[in-house]
């Protein structure tokens, strides 16, 4: 599961994503990328992790995708 790879959007089928970060962060990520990843492509959750916690999102439709690659709804957005 750990080296599962994402590779198209449930929702829309577009293959751009942005990778929620889970749980508190540090800032100095030692080896990870972040500081030149953008607002666009990366997103914080909180510490709280559950089944319906997203991994990534799709940057096309803004879909939230689990980490087994299905389709998360939002519980925040009913609409
Ligand atoms: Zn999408």
């Amino acid at each position: 599961m750990a080296c599962w790879r994402l590779v198209r959007c449930p929702a829309c089928g577009d293959n751009r994503f942005g990778t929620y970060l889970w749980g508190l962060i540090q800032p100095p990520l030692s080896g990870e990328p972040v500081d030149r990843l953008g607002r666009e492509e990366v997103r914080f959750t909180g510490c709280v992790i559950d089944d319906e916690t997203p991994r990534w999102f799709c940057q096309s439709c803004d879909a939230d995708i689990g980490e087994d690659g299905r389709l998360i709804q939002a519980v925040s957005e009913p609409s």
